[in-house]
């Protein structure tokens, strides 16, 4: 997919300028006051607090109805076993992916991160993945999916628990109470964090699931869960964009963390989380469905993974063609429209059985 800027998102300049705010410090810095918004320091960080607030949504507005016959439905038209699993799988993995992600912001990067721009940028961000979470309840509630099942799969599913093993073991040291972020190593175990969470869990891991869901809507098949992904998609992109920026803010402040060792390490990461990624394709579509395969997925996960490493400036590792151009031409859909249509539909049917 290309990092084309949804509709309705303000587009950002090519590169990140600082010039006139280093002296302040996105991390370590002692006159920071975190309740002084004004004059911003960091114009990205709100700009991506505007991105986000374009895209506001809850799953509420997007009707199930068709998906919860499909779901039921046997016989000619029915999901096949392997449709089947393949939607289970990203239920499963997002349904506790998401909190991972919200906990690690709460409880590991707004301590360190005290600056007010882009602690508001945090606030939202950390709103938007309660939405997501609510949208796994809400889809295993229409669905009557056994909620033990889906929120056990990312320890019964070998293919989902080593994905999110991967950040929480890398993440760990920032997690102890005690870590501050004084000192190059410190500072380089911050940005494992960061890289970790945005650049691999949101920014890698979460991106074959969004190929295989969003290919089902350009089927027509479980449209309503597709649509909640679709949404979930527009989020995390901006997720992603505002942790690259911090991510490469921090560098910029603090050249001295960037080291060849380091630069390779990261690199290193990324490959396994690649790695990690293509094992979780391999095991949600073993055998393909219409016009869906693993090895295409992995491809795409290969293509995402070179955007994500230029995006924080290190060298691309794969050089492949992107295999879904519609990725993005998904993310530019109106929400506006969509809106509209699901509203429609939602008064049609009356409410879901899932009070
Ligand atoms: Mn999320
Ligand atoms: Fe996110």
């Amino acid at each position: 997919m290309s990092d084309a800027t949804p509709k309705g998102f303000v587009q950002m300049p090519d590169k990140v300028t600082t010039a006139q705010t280093t002296k302040k410090g996105i991390i370590n810095n002692n006159s920071t006051d975190p309740n002084k918004i004004l004059p911003l320091t960091y114009p990205w960080a709100r700009q991506h607090y505007k991105n986000g607030v374009a895209n506001n949504w809850v799953p509420e507005e997007i009707s199930m109805q068709q998906d919860v016959e499909l779901w039921k439905k046997t016989g000619p038209g029915a999901l096949s076993e392997d449709e089947r699993r393949m939607v289970l799988w990203n239920l499963g993995f997002f349904s506790t992916a998401e909190s991972l992600t919200a906990n690690n912001i709460v409880m590991a990067i707004y301590r360190h991160v005290t600056n007010p721009e882009a602690r508001q940028y945090l606030l939202r961000q950390a709103y938007e993945e309660a939405v997501h979470t609510d949208t796994f309840i809400y889809c295993c509630d229409s669905l009557g999916l056994d909620p033990d099942e889906v929120y056990n799969m990312y320890l019964t599913i070998p293919s989902i628990r080593e994905k999110d093993e991967f950040v929480v073991n890398l993440t760990k040291s920032v997690f102890d109470l005690s870590f501050t972020t004084e000192g190059t190593k410190n500072i380089q175990l911050f940005v494992h964090d960061l890289v970790g969470y945005y650049v691999i869990m949101e920014g890698i891991f979460f991106y074959a699931g969004f190929a295989m869901m969003l290919s089902m809507m350009r089927k027509n098949r479980m449209v309503g869960v597709a649509e909640q992904f679709q949404y979930i998609l527009r989020d995390e992109s901006v997720h992603l964009a505002f942790g690259s920026d911090l991510i490469n803010t921090i560098v910029e402040e603090n050249p001295e963390i960037w080291t060849q060792d380091f630069q390779d390490e990261l690199v290193q990461m990324i490959k396994e989380g690649v790695v990690l990624e293509e094992k979780y394709a391999d095991d949600a579509l073993p055998r393909g469905i219409l016009g869906l395969n693993a090895e295409v997925v992995k491809q795409y996960v290969r293509f995402i993974a070179d955007r994500r490493l230029e995006r924080i400036n290190l060298p691309k590792q794969y050089n492949v063609e992107n295999p879904f151009p519609w990725m993005s031409e998904i993310m530019d859909l109106s929400k506006e429209k969509n809106f509209f249509e699901t509203r429609v539909t939602e008064y049609q049917t009356g409410s879901l059985d899932w009070e």
